[in-house]
């Protein structure tokens, strides 16, 4: 008789929500007639926005259509990357040599100034410098994998032979450490930001989505079902969850969704024995696997994409939980205790962006690896709305493109998807 691989109790919320607590609504006071900064969207990008405006002394509204933090910000993997995909050859091809180093140096900056931040504001989520493990699924990655990686700093070459002393798998050929990388308590990190925001003195406001967007007086009148407030500025942090109020930016965003299971308890010394160094992992293929040990070392924490299309939470949570036992056979028989999904944002060219679109301030973008960028960009968008010169960003104002015919629902996406995990499959 097989086991179910999902308990008969699992529940369909995030790990984290237990951990750091769900996310609460925020208060139902009237809205204010008039602010100087309105925030559309209270994830890592909204927050770290307000933080910098509230603290100039701006008075700072944050409107999230649910309750603040609701969307990736506690519901990702919490692993803390460089978070720009195109490597270096590919952006020197796109944006000439000097700007794609200023680029990768945005990377370098966003995964600092989670250290630094996290320190600085003394937020309590099981921050960190863990470092991450990137498997090669093929030989041929691992050569590609260990060429790049040639002088790089904080960065070491694990060819497979000694694989085991970072990961108990033969289900890589090799790979590299990353050093420097970090991993958090996603939701532990955003209540964090939110009290400092508040404490900040702005206001963050959930279950009030913005309906509609005009220009006005000079500013913007937002229209939410709790009334309209008029803004000198507006930044909108929406992401993956971009709706048409911004239709010129949904168009330029893909929504796609990302599924993560947490496991119930391991045995004692388990983990100890899968992942001894208690790094982020991850691998070279096209559609990712992603997991790490959550922050009590108990349970593994393994997310990626299992279907073409969008899916239901069990049956990814079943096909989550075949992919870890490939990884680890000892893990097949644990059961999975929490399972869960958001909605990432892709962008045409795989790069984040931030910039300013018929006056509107945005971020937006970050292709999956968000922790990271949307802390960091929030924070040079919060510097950009006071007009601040160290608020510009290599990213600004790259051009933002859209595809013809695309309106913001992805209709490729199963097909792309399909094609990827084939190319994944045959290693090219
Ligand atoms: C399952 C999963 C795993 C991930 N793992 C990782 C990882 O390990 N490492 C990593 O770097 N990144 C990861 N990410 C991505 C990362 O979480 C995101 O890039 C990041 O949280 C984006 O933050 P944000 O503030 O821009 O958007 P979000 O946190 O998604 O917030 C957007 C908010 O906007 C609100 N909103 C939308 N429309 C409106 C409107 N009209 N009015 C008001 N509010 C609105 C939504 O309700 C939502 O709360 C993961 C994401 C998912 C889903």
């Amino acid at each position: 008789m097989t086991t179910d691989p999902l308990l008969a109790e699992m529940k369909r919320t995030p790990y984290w929500w237990d951990t750091g607590g769900a996310p609460a609504p925020g208060d139902d006071a009237p809205l204010p007639a008039a602010v100087d900064v309105a925030v559309i969207g209270g994830g890592y990008t909204g927050l770290n926005a307000a933080l910098r405006t509230a603290r100039a002394g701006r008075e700072t509204l944050v409107l999230d259509a649910e309750a603040p933090g609701w969307g990736c910000s506690t519901r990702n993997g919490g692993q803390i990357s460089t978070c720009i995909k195109p490597d270096a050859a590919d952006l020197a091809r796109r944006h000439g040599p000097k700007r794609a180093r200023s680029i990768l140096d945005e990377g370098e900056a966003s995964l600092a100034y989670m250290g630094d931040l996290i320190a600085a504001e003394g937020i309590d989520c099981d921050f960190s410098v863990a470092g991450r493990f990137f498997g090669a699924h093929t030989p041929r990655a691992f050569e590609a994998l260990a060429r790049k990686a040639a002088g790089v700093p904080d960065t070491v070459v694990v060819p497979r032979a000694e694989q085991h002393r970072e990961i108990a798998t033969d289900a890589y050929h090799g790979g590299i450490v990353q050093l420097r990388h970090a991993q958090l308590d996603p939701a532990r990190y955003h209540r964090g930001l939110l009290d400092r925001v508040r404490g900040a003195g702005a206001r963050v406001v959930g279950g009030c989505g913005v309906t509609a967007l005009m220009p006005a007086d000079g500013g913007w009148r937002l229209t939410t079902p709790r009334g309209e407030v008029r803004a000198r500025a507006v930044v909108v942090a929406t992401n993956g969850y971009t709706g048409p109020a911004t239709q010129w930016l949904r168009r330029r965003v893909i929504p796609i969704g990302s599924y993560i299971i947490a496991t119930e308890p391991l045995p004692e010394g388990l983990m100890n024995r899968l992942l001894p160094t208690r790094r982020n992992v991850t691998d070279t293929r096209r559609v990712v696997y992603y997991y790490r040990a959550s922050p009590d070392g108990r349970r593994m924490v393994f997310g990626g994409r299992v279907t073409h299309g969008e899916t239901d939470l069990d049956l990814a949570a079943r096909r989550l939980h075949a992919a870890m036992a490939r990884v680890f056979p000892d893990l097949g028989q644990v059961r999975v205790s929490h399972a869960w999904m958001g909605f990432v944002a892709y962008s045409f060219d795989a790069l984040p962006h931030i910039g300013v679109q018929d006056g509107l301030h945005y971020a937006m973008g970050y292709c999956g690896s968000g922790v990271g960028m949307a802390s960091y960009l929030g924070m040079r968008l919060g510097q950009q709305v006071l007009g601040l010169p160290e608020g510009r960003t290599a990213l600004d104002s790259l051009p933002f493109p859209t595809r013809p015919l695309y309106t913001g629902r992805p209709w490729f996406l199963p097909g792309a998807v399909a094609w990827y995990r084939l190319r994944d499959h045959l290693g090219i």
